[in-house]
């Protein structure tokens, strides 16, 4: 898209955006130009702390997978929620259904649950407690304690419920065994060795659904924005980084910070980019603010059932009395 095309959809966004009492909440793996139309930039933590807090606008549209917008919903029940493109959804939470929940119960009884927050709401709502990645090591420590247990059960990432095995000391029993994100999945330690030795003084920071081995050969592991914490932290020591997640992060610090040199785990010029967070748009941004303003926008609202809400708000509440972390 040309420059001044970009240019004068974001004039737009901006003018619907005012008139239509809206907030637009943007995830990091979003394309670049609809990071920079986002009220709010963030991580599932920051997002979800962000659209519980949102008071001021009657609408929040929420650049990002449906899970996302479903906790929102969940969240601010009084808001109307809405996505650009509504068939954005996240492989891996579509995955893990209620029905596999209960099973689960059933077969591990009295085993406090774990839910990852890529999973939809109705599987949320038959969970103890959520977590994401910036808070799963806290949030599954607290709870095996409070349980009086050394094992948890979880899902929908089995890369992540190493992370917590590892860091926190306790066995989790993952479902579905196999469960990943097809992203960051795809990282290996070829990838690892290869790119070490291309840039031999660059630091590996990699996300905690990537595979084991990778998080193992890493010099940090760490959500999207304990990664960006840490990249922006180490700056002034080190300014090259090879980074195992979404490309969306590495175009985010590349914009702002223009001494470091940033490389994709993925040994290839473009990354690795989810192609559910890219459905989004800037054009679909502006044309689900045109259909607000029309009211014609049910089709692309999100509209959660108010009693499977009631029993995941439990679990999202829970989250929060567990987690000290801000994202
Ligand atoms: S990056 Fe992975 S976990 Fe996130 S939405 Fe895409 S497929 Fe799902």
């Amino acid at each position: 898209m040309m420059a001044t095309d970009t240019q004068r959809l974001e004039g737009e966004i901006q003018a619907l955006k005012r008139e239509t009492s809206t907030i637009v909440l943007a995830h990091y793996y979003q394309v670049t130009d609809v990071q920079d139309v986002g009220d709010f930039l963030g991580d599932s933590l920051g997002l979800s702390r962000k659209a519980a807090s949102v008071t001021s606008a009657s609408n929040i549209v929420f650049a990002a997978v449906d899970f996302m917008a479903e906790v929102a919903k969940i969240l601010n029940p009084s808001k109307h929620v809405y996505m650009p493109d509504r068939t954005a959804s996240c492989p891996m939470a579509d995955r893990l259904r209620a029905a596999e929940v209960l099973q689960h119960k059933q077969r591990f009884p009295g085993l406090p649950v774990v839910l990852y927050v890529n999973t939809l709401a109705e599987a949320k709502a038959e969970c103890d407690v959520i977590c994401t990645s910036a808070n799963a090591v806290e949030v599954c420590s607290k709870v095996a304690r409070a349980w009086g247990k050394d094992t948890i059960i979880m899902g929908p990432d089995r890369n992540l419920s190493h992370h917590v095995e590892r860091e926190a000391g306790i066995k989790v029993v993952t479902m579905p065994e196999r469960g990943c994100c097809y992203v960051h999945d795809q990282f290996s330690t070829e990838d690892v060795e290869y790119q070490r030795q291309r840039f031999p003084g660059a630091k590996l920071v990699v996300h905690p659904e990537c595979k084991p081995d990778v998080q193992e050969a890493a010099d940090f592991v760490g959500s999207t924005t304990q990664m960006l914490r840490y990249i922006e932290g180490g700056m002034a020591d080190c300014q090259e980084y090879v980074v195992g997640t979404e490309q969306g992060l590495l175009d985010h610090l590349a914009k702002k910070h223009q001494v470091l040199r940033l490389h994709s785990l993925a040994p290839v010029p473009q990354g690795v980019a989810c192609k559910n967070m890219k459905k989004t748009t800037l054009q679909k941004v502006r044309d689900v603010l045109l259909a607000i303003k029309a009211g014609t926008a049910g089709d692309r609202e999100v509209l959660v059932d108010e009693q499977i809400a009631a029993r995941a708000r439990r679990s999202i509440d829970a989250m929060f009395t567990y987690s000290t972390a801000s994202g």
